[in-house]
Protein backbone atom coordinates (compact mmCIF):
# COMPACT_ATOMS: atom_id res chain seq x y z
CA UNK A 1 0.00 0.00 0.00
CA UNK A 2 0.87 3.38 -0.95
CA UNK A 3 -0.36 6.51 -0.63
CA UNK A 4 -0.60 8.59 -3.73
CA UNK A 5 -2.93 11.48 -3.61
CA UNK A 6 -4.32 13.32 -0.89
CA UNK A 7 -6.98 16.34 -0.99
CA UNK A 8 -9.28 17.87 1.65
CA UNK A 9 -11.67 17.99 -1.90
CA UNK A 10 -12.97 14.41 -1.81
CA UNK A 11 -14.19 14.81 -5.26
CA UNK A 12 -10.91 15.02 -6.55
CA UNK A 13 -9.92 12.14 -4.65
CA UNK A 14 -12.81 9.74 -6.43
CA UNK A 15 -11.88 11.48 -9.53
CA UNK A 16 -7.95 10.44 -8.83
CA UNK A 17 -9.39 6.99 -7.89
CA UNK A 18 -11.59 6.73 -10.49
CA UNK A 19 -8.63 7.16 -13.18
CA UNK A 20 -6.12 5.02 -11.52
CA UNK A 21 -8.90 2.20 -12.00
CA UNK A 22 -9.62 2.56 -15.83
CA UNK A 23 -5.76 2.14 -16.08
CA UNK A 24 -6.30 -1.12 -14.11
CA UNK A 25 -4.65 0.16 -11.26
CA UNK A 26 -5.86 -0.85 -7.88
CA UNK A 27 -6.75 2.06 -5.71
CA UNK A 28 -8.73 2.89 -2.25
CA UNK A 29 -9.87 5.81 -0.22
CA UNK A 30 -8.94 5.90 2.78
CA UNK A 31 -9.47 8.52 5.89
CA UNK A 32 -12.97 9.99 4.12
CA UNK A 33 -14.99 10.66 6.57
CA UNK A 34 -12.35 12.57 8.63
CA UNK A 35 -13.05 15.56 6.82
CA UNK A 36 -16.08 16.15 8.86
CA UNK A 37 -14.07 16.55 11.89
CA UNK A 38 -12.28 19.32 10.81
CA UNK A 39 -11.50 21.96 13.65
CA UNK A 40 -11.11 19.68 16.07
CA UNK A 41 -8.04 17.14 14.12
CA UNK A 42 -4.58 19.43 12.53
CA UNK A 43 -6.00 20.09 8.92
CA UNK A 44 -3.39 17.75 7.33
CA UNK A 45 -4.81 14.77 9.64
CA UNK A 46 -8.23 15.62 7.55
CA UNK A 47 -7.46 15.26 4.21
CA UNK A 48 -9.14 12.25 2.12
CA UNK A 49 -6.17 10.02 1.12
CA UNK A 50 -5.82 7.85 -2.07
CA UNK A 51 -3.90 4.68 -1.65
CA UNK A 52 -2.72 2.47 -4.49
CA UNK A 53 -2.50 -1.47 -3.07
CA UNK A 54 0.47 -2.80 -5.04
CA UNK A 55 3.54 -0.72 -3.93
CA UNK A 56 4.73 -1.43 -8.05
CA UNK A 57 1.91 0.54 -9.16
CA UNK A 58 2.68 3.53 -7.67
CA UNK A 59 4.98 5.55 -9.72
CA UNK A 60 2.80 4.76 -12.91
CA UNK A 61 -0.03 5.85 -10.65
CA UNK A 62 1.62 9.14 -10.07
CA UNK A 63 2.23 9.62 -13.65
CA UNK A 64 -1.04 9.22 -14.48
CA UNK A 65 -2.80 11.53 -12.30
CA UNK A 66 0.14 14.38 -13.37
CA UNK A 67 -0.16 13.88 -16.51
CA UNK A 68 -3.99 13.98 -16.37
CA UNK A 69 -3.67 17.49 -14.14
CA UNK A 70 -1.86 19.17 -16.70
CA UNK A 71 -4.47 18.98 -19.61
CA UNK A 72 -6.89 21.26 -17.77
CA UNK A 73 -5.23 22.97 -15.28
CA UNK A 74 -2.74 26.06 -15.45
CA UNK A 75 0.92 26.49 -15.61
CA UNK A 76 2.47 24.25 -12.64
CA UNK A 77 4.60 26.39 -9.99
CA UNK A 78 7.69 25.74 -8.54
CA UNK A 79 8.01 24.73 -4.51
CA UNK A 80 9.73 26.83 -2.69
CA UNK A 81 11.07 24.69 -0.45
CA UNK A 82 12.28 21.45 -2.76
CA UNK A 83 12.46 23.03 -6.05
CA UNK A 84 10.10 20.54 -7.50
CA UNK A 85 7.60 21.40 -10.18
CA UNK A 86 3.99 20.93 -9.00
CA UNK A 87 0.60 21.34 -11.04
CA UNK A 88 -1.80 24.03 -10.40
CA UNK A 89 -4.51 22.59 -9.06
CA UNK A 90 -2.16 21.42 -5.89
CA UNK A 91 -2.10 23.62 -2.93
CA UNK A 92 0.41 21.58 -1.74
CA UNK A 93 4.05 20.34 -3.07
CA UNK A 94 2.88 16.63 -3.71
CA UNK A 95 6.85 15.76 -2.87
CA UNK A 96 7.58 17.39 0.16
CA UNK A 97 4.45 18.58 1.34
CA UNK A 98 4.90 22.09 1.97
CA UNK A 99 2.49 24.43 0.61
CA UNK A 100 2.01 26.55 -1.88
CA UNK A 101 3.81 30.19 -1.05
CA UNK A 102 1.51 33.26 -2.10
CA UNK A 103 2.98 34.35 -6.19
ZN1 LIG B 1 8.43 20.60 -2.32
Amino acid sequence: MKRIFSSFDRIAVHHAKNLLEAEGIRAEIRREMLSSAMGELPPAECQAELWVREDADAIRAERILRFENRKDLGPAWRCAVCGENCEAQFTQCWKCGAFRSAP
